[in-house]
């Protein structure tokens, strides 16, 4: 059987990069007749430093983001990862699996650490590891993600597979990485060459889904850019990635193709372009933040929305931890 897992971390405010990359993504799996699970992954977000109140406040904004966008929670499972037990549990049981050299291969923890990587947490390097615990303790088979988790997802695999060689089981499901639409890397609005991240340090760098339409439009403007006039066709903007983005997010955003997109803009420059993507923007973007603050009023419902889901959540990854447990030889006796 089915089974689709993903999560976003709550580091931050949601981007268009997470709605298009990830979570319109999520709402379309919902349909799909499988059993979804959606998790707030709390527990990555801390291996980064992150203020406890502010914590909550970006867990409880996630969790808006996500029903605004269209997740039911009575259709799809959505809670925070602290709340299940089974996350941590999993994810001690797989450190022991993984090995030092395929973690020394992960880019995302190059690119977050930086220069800096004997001042981060052991956290921030163990994360792929977690993700894979996330994964694995539903026994998950598909995995919508933005192309950035792309090897997350297949470090993932090859743990499941050392796990089901060494132990002589064939108990975990090899989870397959979905990504796919038209934006599964969208990419900052300050430099062409990275992609647009809830985290970075400068706001101007992306679009939060909290942004009113004043702010898309000015950070739309103030989208770095080349000074040619757009060309007719996809084809024409091979050399040109910060040009290319905003195309693909127009297209993305008003369901075109980028030569549909560039059909109605050939020869116009970006003065005239990005006007017209800060509104079909804020078309997309701003009934969700509206549905967003509805949610928001009332942080109560929220937070017994997460423990519910936490709930559903519990019931499915606990035996399959006990389990594990079990294979490995640990005395499984209540
Ligand atoms: P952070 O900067 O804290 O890592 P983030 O913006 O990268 O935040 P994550 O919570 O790490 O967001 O990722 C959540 C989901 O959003 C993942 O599936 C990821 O692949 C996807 N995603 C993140 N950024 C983009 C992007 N720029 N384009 C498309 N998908 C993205
Ligand atoms: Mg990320």
């Amino acid at each position: 059987t089915q089974r689709i897992f993903s999560g976003i971390q709550p580091s931050g405010h949601l981007t268009l990069g997470n709605y298009l990359g990830a979570l319109k993504r999520f709402v379309e799996r919902q349909d799909d007749g499988i059993e979804t699970v959606y998790c707030l992954v709390d527990m990555h977000a801390i291996t980064v430093w992150q203020a406890p109140e502010t914590l909550r406040q970006q867990t409880r904004e996630a969790a808006a983001a996500f029903m605004a966008a269209g997740i039911d929670p009575a259709r799809s499972i959505l809670f925070n990862q602290s709340q299940v037990p089974a996350h941590a549990e999993l994810a001690w049981l797989l450190n022991c699996v993984a090995r030092l050299g395929w973690m020394n291969r992960m880019t995302q923890f190059k690119d977050k650490a930086g220069k800096n990587s004997e001042n981060v947490s052991l956290g921030l390097y163990a994360y792929p590891a977690l993700m894979a615990a996330d994964i694995l303790a539903y026994h998950a088979t598909h995995i919508p993600v933005g192309e950035d988790q792309k090897q997350h997802v297949e470090l993932t695999r090859d743990i499941a597979a050392k796990f089901n060689h060494d132990y002589g089981v064939d108990f975990f499901p090899l989870p397959e990485p979905v990504i796919e639409g038209p934006a599964t890397r969208v990419m900052s609005l300050r430099d062409g060459s990275k992609k647009m991240s809830k985290s970075d340090p400068s706001d101007a760098s992306r679009i939060n889904l909290t942004d009113d339409a004043d702010t898309i439009a000015q950070k739309f403007r103030k989208a770095r850019t080349d000074a040619e006039p757009l060309p007719g066709s996809a084809e024409g903007l091979k050399d040109r990635p910060e040009a290319r983005n905003l195309v693909n997010i127009y297209a993305a955003l008003s369901g075109e193709t980028q030569d549909q997109v560039l059909s109605q803009f050939e020869g116009k420059g970006f003065g005239d372009f990005k006007p017209a993507l800060a509104d079909v923007a804020v078309s997309v973007l701003g009934p969700i933040s509206t549905r967003m603050g509805e949610y928001l009023a009332d942080p109560a419902e929220i937070d017994r929305i997460l423990g519910e889901g936490a709930g559903k959540a519990e019931a499915i990854s606990a035996p399959i931890v006990a389990k594990t447990r079990e294979i490995m030889g640990m005395i499984l006796s209540r």
